[in-house]
């Protein structure tokens, strides 16, 4: 029995003993009276503090202001506790549902949580922005009701969820997704969704690469071996013979300058940044000079505009290569008698090297393809003067890895400008 039954069952026998000696001694009435008004204070005192547990049972709280009085002060303070915990328990569970929302939000993938039925529970708001959900609106509704695209359908109905999806987005233009399900507890699905659009455009870059560089060797490689072959098989009169090993030199000269421009492009690609050595402006420009005058022979009228300053901070080996193509390419793309202007000089914080030509220029819409790799305007021009066609993304490289920028102006027949904009961090003594 419990000590609160007894307590209440002692009250009632001590009303009792009060009450039987007052009936028995002055008047029944009386003991009746005594009895019935100590029943009647206990009942007042329950009523009291029931009527407080039935107050704070409509809404709970953990604070124990309320304070019971004896047999009910152990109650509520059991209740209270009870309480407490329960909220202290809630507290520490949505404390970790917080914990387990942010790492999820934190992911750089999107992360879609699905039931059985396929509804949304959750998802991040990277997977908001790659399947164009809301989480706010969406909880709760069908994926395949906000995501139609057939083939993500089709996949999600499948149940075959050995490969990932892969994705072209009908919302974001040029956008590849890689969606993979993983399932999860009884019959959940996580839908794991990776932007691939990089890592597809570098496939096909490499792709693309790998294509471009076999083509332009197997050219030279085909006349190579075809001359070989015909001297092999057949009797040439000695200057037959000589033309052919001419030619055979021209070609096998032309694939090594392409093997020498693609290491020369990938040893940029890999070397670490440039430092900031200072590099000898005057003395580098006046090589220039003498490089182009050199190939030119004569034919061009090359004025250079400099006092040498400023001079410049980075890797004198890649700038060297990167401002000779530009010079290069003026003397190679003028025709005889045309004229080429070389200018180096401070421009705002920073400086500016530029190479004017009067040559054949380049119309509007190859300027932006110029610095892809193996691209030419007009490939037999190209290659008729040692072109390799990798010059300008050797330019472009080592440009931006000074941070710098190449401006390209020109206009078909009438000549063009290549500048390079160095910016003031790479100018020395600013
Ligand atoms: P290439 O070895 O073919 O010259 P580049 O990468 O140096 O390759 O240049 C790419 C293309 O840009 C060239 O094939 C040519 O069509 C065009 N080009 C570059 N410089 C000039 C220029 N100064 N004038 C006209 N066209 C140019």
């Amino acid at each position: 029995m419990s000590s609160q039954l007894i307590r209440g069952l002692l009250l009632i026998a001590g009303s009792a003993l009060v009450a039987l000696p007052a009936g028995y001694f002055v008047a029944s009435w009386v003991g009746w009276s005594v009895f019935c008004t100590g029943l009647g204070l206990q009942m007042v005192f329950h009523f009291r503090n029931f009527a407080r547990l039935e107050r704070w049972s409509r809404a709970p709280n953990a604070d124990p202001d309320l304070e019971g009085q004896g047999a009910w002060d152990e109650v509520f303070g059991r209740l209270y506790q009870h309480e407490k915990d329960v909220r202290a328990q809630l507290a520490r569970r949505d404390a970790e549902i917080a914990m387990l929302i942010a790492a999820g939000q934190a992911l750089t993938d999107g992360v879609v949580l699905l039931d059985e039925a396929d509804r949304i529970l959750f998802c991040n708001t990277t997977a908001e922005s790659q399947l164009g959900l809301a989480i706010a609106s969406d909880r709760g509704q069908a994926i395949v009701n906000l995501v139609r695209q057939p083939e993500f359908v089709a996949y999600l109905q499948g149940r075959d969820f050995d490969k990932p999806l892969t994705l072209r987005s009908e919302r974001v233009r040029d956008c590849t997704l890689s969606i993979h399900v993983i399932p999860y507890a009884d019959n959940h699905r996580l839908l794991q969704v990776k932007d691939i659009t990089q890592s597809e455009r570098l496939d096909r870059t490499r792709r693309d690469f790998v294509a471009n560089v076999s083509h332009e060797l197997r050219t030279p490689l085909t006349v190579l071996s075809g001359f070989l072959e015909t001297l092999q098989e057949i009797d040439v009169d000695p200057a037959e013979r000589r033309r052919y090993v001419d030619l055979m030199a021209e070609q096998s000269k032309r694939m090594q300058t392409i093997v020498q421009d693609l290491l020369t492009l990938s040893s940029i690609e890999s070397a670490p940044p440039p430092g900031t050595e200072v590099i000898d402006m005057a003395s580098l420009i006046d090589k220039l000079r003498r490089d182009a005058e050199a190939l030119s022979g004569g034919r061009h009228t090359i004025v250079v505009e400099s006092d040498g300053r400023p001079d410049l901070r980075g890797s004198e080996p890649e700038l060297v290569s990167a401002l000779a193509n530009l010079v290069t390419n003026a003397v190679r793309y003028t025709p005889a008698g045309g004229s080429i202007r070389v200018v180096w000089h401070a421009l705002g914080q920073g400086a500016e090297f530029a190479v004017e030509d009067t040559g054949i220029g380049i119309a509007p819409e190859h300027i932006p393809r110029l610095t892809e790799r193996f691209y030419r305007v007009d490939r037999g021009r190209s290659r008729d003067s040692g072109g390799t066609g990798l010059g300008l993304a050797i330019v472009k490289h080592s440009l931006n890895r000074h941070n710098a920028q190449l401006e390209v102006t020109s206009e078909p027949g009438k000549g063009s400008r290549f500048a390079a904009r160095f910016p003031a961090s790479r100018v020395a003594g600013v």
